[in-house]
C-alpha cells in the first residue's frame, strides 16, 4: 500500500482563496480585518514564522501590523503593548509569538489579550469555551487537522483517535476537536507505556511530540489516517516531522508529509480566526 498524500498547501491555497474574499468583502465595509503579532526576541525559528504569518495576511487582504522587541523588554511593557493593541479598532486579531523569554510570564500575558482578539485560541476562557463544546477561536494548529480530515471527507465520527502528544497548544485542543466531532479519543504523553499498544489501534493517529522518529511505520494500523505535527530537523539540518515518513507511507492510508502538511494549515487557519474575530463585529 502507498497512502494518499494529504497536501496542506493545496489545501491552504483553496482556503485562503475563502479569506481572502471575505477579507475584501469586509474592506468594502470599510472594516478590514487586522492581525497584530507580537514578537520579543531574536529567536531565529521564531522570526521565520511570524514572517510567514505577516506574509500570509498580506496576501490575502488582512491588514497586520508587526512589533518585534529586545529580549530584554519587561512583562509590564509587553503587557501595555497587549493593552493597547486590546483597544485598538483596527486589530482583531492579536498574536503573541510563542516562546517568550523566561523572566515574562508567558501565561500571563495570554491572559491579557482580550479572549474576542485570541485568535491563537490560547485564552483560559477560549480553551475552556472549547472544552465544553462552544469554541468563540480553535486554536490553529488543531483546527487546521480537522480541515484536513474533512478535505478527505474521513468518517470522524465513531473512528478510533489517537493523539500522541497534550500540550494546551495542540494535543489538548485537538483532542477535544476530535472528541466534539464524534470520535472516541485517546491521548498519550511521554509517561505512556506501550506507545505501539495505542497507536496501532488508531484510526486517526495525531502525533505532536517533537521528538522526530517517535512512530515508525510498525506502530502504525494498515490504512490509518497519520497526522504528523512535529516539526524537527533531522541530521542534514532538512524540516522533518515526528513520524518515519518513509515507512508510515507503506502502511498508513493518508498522510501528511513534512513540510508542507500541517504548517501551511496553522497559517492558513489562523487567517480564518482573524476574519471570524473581524466577522464579529
Ligand atoms: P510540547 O509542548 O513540547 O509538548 C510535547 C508533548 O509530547 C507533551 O505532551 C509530551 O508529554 C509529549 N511527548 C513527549 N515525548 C513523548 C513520548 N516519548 N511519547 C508520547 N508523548 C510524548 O510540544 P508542542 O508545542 O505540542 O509541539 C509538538 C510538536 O509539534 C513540535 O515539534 C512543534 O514544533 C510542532 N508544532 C508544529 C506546528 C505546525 O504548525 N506544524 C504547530 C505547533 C507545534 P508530557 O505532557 O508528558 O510532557
Amino acid at each position: 500500500m502507498s497512502a494518499k498524500i494529504i497536501n496542506g498547501i493545496e489545501l491552504s491555497h483553496t482556503l485562503r482563496t475563502d479569506v481572502a474574499k471575505r477579507a475584501a468583502a469586509l474592506t468594502a465595509k470599510g472594516q478590514q480585518p487586522g492581525l497584530a503579532v507580537i514578537l520579543v526576541g531574536d529567536s531565529q525559528a521564531s522570526q521565520v514564522y511570524v514572517r510567514n504569518k505577516i506574509k500570509a495576511c498580506e496576501e490575502n487582504g488582512i491588514h497586520s501590523v508587526f512589533e518585534k522587541y529586545d529580549a530584554a523588554m519587561s512583562e509590564a511593557e509587553l503587557l501595555a503593548r497587549v493593552d493597547a493593541l486590546n483597544h485598538d479598532p483596527k486589530i482583531h486579531g492579536i498574536l503573541v509569538q510563542l516562546p517568550l523569554p523566561a523572566h515574562i510570564d508567558a501565561n500571563k500575558v495570554i491572559e491579557a489579550i482580550a479572549a474576542e482578539k485570541d485568535v491563537d485560541g490560547f485564552h483560559i476562557s477560549n480553551a475552556g469555551l472549547l472544552m465544553t463544546g462552544q469554541p468563540l477561536f480553535r486554536p490553529c494548529t488543531p483546527y487546521g487537522v480537522m480541515k484536513m480530515l474533512e478535505s478527505i471527507d474521513y468518517p470522524v465520527r465513531g473512528a478510533h483517535a489517537v493523539v500522541v502528544g497534550a500540550s494546551n497548544i495542540v494535543g489538548k485542543p485537538q483532542a477535544m476537536l476530535l472528541l466534539q466531532a464524534g470520535a472516541t479519543v485517546t491521548i498519550c504523553n511521554s509517561k505512556t507505556r506501550d506507545l505501539g499498544h495505542h497507536t496501532r489501534d488508531a484510526d486517526i493517529l495525531v502525533v505532536a511530540t517533537g521528538k522526530r522518529n517517535i512512530v515508525t511505520a510498525d506502530m502504525i494500523k494498515p490504512g490509518a489516517v497519520v497526522i504528523d505535527v512535529g516539526m524537527n530537523r533531522d541530521d542534514a539540518g532538512k524540516l522533518c516531522g515526528d513520524v518515519d515518513y518513509e515507512g508510515a507511507l507503506k502502511v498508513s492510508g493518508w498522510i501528511t508529509p513534512v513540510p508542507g502538511g500541517v504548517g501551511p494549515m496553522t497559517i492558513t487557519m489562523l487567517l480564518v480566526n482573524t476574519i471570524e474575530a473581524a466577522e464579529r463585529i
